[in-house]
């Protein structure tokens, strides 16, 4: 037979980039793991997601529920055993006016919101240090993210959201506790950013995947927006199953009406066999968390203690971050290229903001990485 030679093909699959995907710059996260994938053996404190193991009886219904065959697409707004367990536990039941829908994860749930609610121009305000979604979703629906600086406390400050806010704002996003922050919201910083969302007619997305990682009382900005705030949950961070994608959102019926048709033509719906497992966390006593959450809290007054006399920072109420500020005056950019070299991998702040000023640590590790990571920063703040 003779050798076939493919025609020359001039066709450039280049150019067919539309300007939505590239408008948006994933080049700074991933420079560093591109680095990262240098190192033997890093220390690494780069990682968001938990480093305990999904609880056993969670696995083992995942297991069990595939065996039975719960292999197939469930209805797109999650299976009813599912949705009966959210609406109980979010305190909903027999209240038509909201909705809940189950998710591919709390990312599906970002896209999808905003997806549902902006219209092109529309400006979606939020708190800078960000979660990376939140600057890039808006444009994905032709709107406009304004991040609103929160430095250097990362507090909700009223008067920077006022400043921002304009004619065409529609919506704000909060995440407590935060990533990358760390920080919770009081209960006088939610009153305020509710009272702002009604004086000035938002619909507030509160982001509150890192709910059972809080060092004190969580509190959420939902029942102080009745009919104009959507929760998003996720399974993700709790039960360390960030792979499985499972999340779920709450909130005014009509906007879980559109997203859950949006999930139909998107996702179509969450996957089955995590759905079925996911029940287990809402049985009384099965699961139990709280062991995993203290000693995260553990870990953070760890590198806390190991480090705050060394660099900046901002005591974090919940999640697993510390966003210190860069020390000796480096930008965080060169001084994450620094702690690279010296096989420490963390994350530079300004993949998580307008600045390029801070870090993100992530204390997810074991306490023998978190003491190697603080020796190894304490001498690098000395440089
Ligand atoms: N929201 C925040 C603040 C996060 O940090 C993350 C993940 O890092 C997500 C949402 C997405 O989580 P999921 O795995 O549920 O999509």
């Amino acid at each position: 037979m003779s050798q076939m030679h493919a025609p020359h093909n001039p066709f450039d699959a280049a150019r067919f980039v539309s300007q939505r995907a590239g408008a948006i710059d994933a080049s700074g996260i991933r420079k560093v793991f591109d680095l990262a994938a240098k190192l033997k053996d890093p220390i690494n404190l780069s990682i968001g997601q938990p480093d305990f193991d999904v609880p056993d009886p969670v696995k083992q219904k995942a297991v069990q529920a595939i065996d039975a065959g719960h292999n197939r697409y469930t209805p797109t707004q999650g299976i009813p055993e599912l949705l009966q367990a959210v609406r109980a536990h979010e305190k909903i039941d027999g209240r038509p006016d909201t909705g809940a829908l189950v998710l591919a994860g709390t990312s599906a749930g970002i896209l999808l919101a905003a997806l549902a609610t902006l219209n092109p121009g529309d400006e979606v305000l939020f708190l800078d240090p960000y979660f990376v979604m939140y600057k890039h979703v808006p444009k994905l629906a032709d709107a406009v993210p304004v991040p609103v600086d929160s430095y250097p406390d990362f507090r909700l400050h009223p008067e920077r959201l006022e400043k921002a806010v304009t004619g065409r704002t529609r919506m704000l996003v909060l995440c407590s506790p935060a990533n990358p922050t760390g920080i919770t919201l009081s209960p006088e910083e939610l009153h305020a950013a509710a009272d702002f969302a009604k004086r000035h007619g938002l619909l507030v997305i509160s982001d509150e995947i890192y709910d059972a990682f809080c060092y004190g009382p969580h509190h959420s900005i939902a029942p102080l927006l009745p009919g104009q705030c959507l929760v998003l949950k996720g399974f993700s961070k709790t039960y360390a199953m960030t792979g499985w994608r499972l999340g779920y959102a709450v909130g005014p019926a009509a906007i879980i009406e559109q997203m859950t048709k949006l999930q139909q033509y998107t996702f179509v719906c969450a996957p089955s066999m995590a759905q079925t497992a996911a029940l287990e966390t809402f049985i009384p006593g099965r699961v139990d968390m709280s062991n995993d959450v203290a000693a995260y809290r553990r870990k953070r007054d760890r590198m806390l203690e190991g480090l705050q006399d060394c660099y900046e920072i901002q005591k974090p109420g919940g999640a697993f971050y510390i966003f210190p500020k860069a020390p000796r005056g480096l930008t965080g950019s060169e001084f994450v290229r620094q702690a690279i070299e010296n096989n420490l991998l963390i994350i530079p702040g300004n993949v998580f903001s307008e600045r390029d000023t801070h870090f993100r640590i992530s204390y997810a590790a074991s306490d023998r990485t978190i003491d190697r990571g603080i020796e190894a920063l304490r001498k690098l703040a000395k440089g």
